[in-house]
């Protein structure tokens, strides 16, 4: 059977490092077992969903390389839902329950205060058939509640877990529809998991209660609809938390688009998050094929994972090391030539800083204070000057001959004339790039002061 993964995010705001990883490690899987990756929209929130987040999720998806095999939108598939609800109203496994929300708040309360689970009571079980309609005639319109059968014990082989298993009586009825009609998210993820042939389901542990009454909506969709279906595998990875160890308000908002703007680069983001809480290492890919080729679920750890932005970074300016030529052509002067690149890459921590240092080659570079000193050094270094293959090489052999300068007296005070700063790309790289006219210029305008 082709394994079919999705991502399920509900377009309420950006995509973050959480759901991110998600969509990643249902990618990955679907790309190992040579399946189908869908992206699903889970937009039956109709007041928060919002148009411009469903074109950022599709965007952030093509930038971190996460391409779908298909969309698909709950907001368009709503007759699928009305179906399902009345095949399982007719199975006897949905109910309406009359409650406000105030009312269950202080059944909530009541049974806190005795030291008892708040478990939804059943009370709207309890009513007869007078006064179910005595609530309607006062114009208490209905939300619904799928019933958990209580005989059956609710187990399942995680994926990362391992065997689950939760006792039904100990879970409440689970609201699937509001008074209004709109939907919840259960039953409509459950439906579209048996519709699209979802064989697994993998997202954040924050769902594993989900998944224990989603397992018996399962059981009776596919009884009552969906004979040809079977139950889709479940795997739940552990929770991303911040260096701090806690799921920070700060993790919770890095979004794509700040690592967009920041200038990370995607394969960095997706390096770290591919095997972060795994037992595999992390490293820098430039592609997706060994991330796929060791993706492995097995090696998924329980513990919570640990986000830290510094071991991104690290990660962002190993790749950039790595980066051919050709992937920052886009974005530098024509003049940018391949040598420049691969001298000044070394030095940098972002693609994006290459445009800072070519502001460094072609000038104007900032203008330092040198002490008489120095300025006669430089001066004696503008004199030296013989343009030749090595020109940096050979400029600094003749000053340390010439003047007995070793060391950061020697180097320092021309990194400063030359380039405006404390340090930098290799110099013998940069010289060449700089040029003769320029090298000579920027000498003698430091000797001079
Ligand atoms: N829309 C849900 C969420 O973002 C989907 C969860 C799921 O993967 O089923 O949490």
């Amino acid at each position: 059977m082709t394994t079919i993964t999705r991502f399920a995010p509900s377009p309420t705001g950006r995509l973050h490092v959480g759901n991110i990883r998600t969509a990643l490690h249902n990618w990955l899987l679907a790309r190992k077992q040579g399946g189908r990756f869908l992206l699903r929209i889970d937009d039956t929130d109709a007041e928060r969903s919002r148009e411009e987040y469903v074109e950022a999720i599709r965007a952030d998806l093509a930038w971190l390389g996460l391409d779908p095999d298909g969309e698909e939108r709950q907001s368009e598939r709503l007759e699928k839902y009305e179906t399902a609800f009345e095949a399982l109203r007719a199975a006897g496994r949905v109910y309406p329950a009359y409650e406000t929300a105030q009312e269950l708040e202080l059944k909530r309360k009541i049974q806190l205060g005795r030291g008892l689970p708040p478990i939804y009571d059943r009370g709207a079980l309890a009513l007869s058939a007078e006064e179910r309609a005595a609530k309607e005639a006062d114009g208490i319109v209905p939300h619904w509640r799928f019933m958990l059968d209580h005989d059956e014990a609710i187990v399942w082989e995680d994926g990362v877990r391992g065997a689950q298993k939760f006792d039904p009586v100990q879970l409440s009825d689970p609201v699937i529809r509001r008074a209004d009609g709109s939907w919840l998210y259960m039953l409509p993820s459950a439906v579209d998991d048996l519709d699209m042939g979802v064989t697994d389901v993998l997202r954040g542990e924050d769902h594993v209660s989900n998944t224990a009454v989603q397992i018996q909506i399962f059981t009776a969709l596919i009884a009552a609809q969906y004979p040809a279906q079977q139950m889709p595998r479940f795997a739940h990875e552990a929770l991303l938390v911040g260096t701090e160890g806690k799921l920070s308000k700060r993790l919770g908002s890095l979004g794509c688009d700040a690592f967009r703007a920041q200038g990370f680069e995607p394969m960095a983001i997706v390096s770290l998050l591919a095997r972060l809480g795994t037992s595999q290492p992390v490293e820098p890919f430039l592609e997706m094929a060994p991330l796929v080729e060791t993706f492995d679920l097995s090696t998924f750890g329980r513990a919570p994972a640990r986000f830290d932005e510094a071991e991104l970074l690290r990660l962002n300016a190993q790749l950039v090391h790595q980066l051919p030529y050709e992937a920052v052509r886009g974005f530098v002067p024509d003049d940018f030539t391949r040598e420049a690149w691969h001298a000044i890459r070394p030095n940098l921590e972002k693609a994006s800083e290459v445009v800072e240092w070519w502001q460094v080659v072609t000038g104007p570079v900032e203008r330092r204070e040198f002490s008489q000193d120095d300025r006669a050094y430089l001066s004696q270094a503008a004199d030296a000057l013989e343009w030749s293959e090595q020109p940096w090489q050979d400029l600094t052999a003749s000053l340390k001959a010439s003047t007995g300068r070793k060391g950061k007296a020697l180097f320092l005070p021309l990194r400063q004339a030359l380039t405006g700063r404390d340090h930098g790309p290799d110099m013998g790289e940069l010289l060449p790039l700089i040029g003769e006219a320029r090298t000579r210029e920027r000498l003698e305008a430091a000797a001079h002061g």
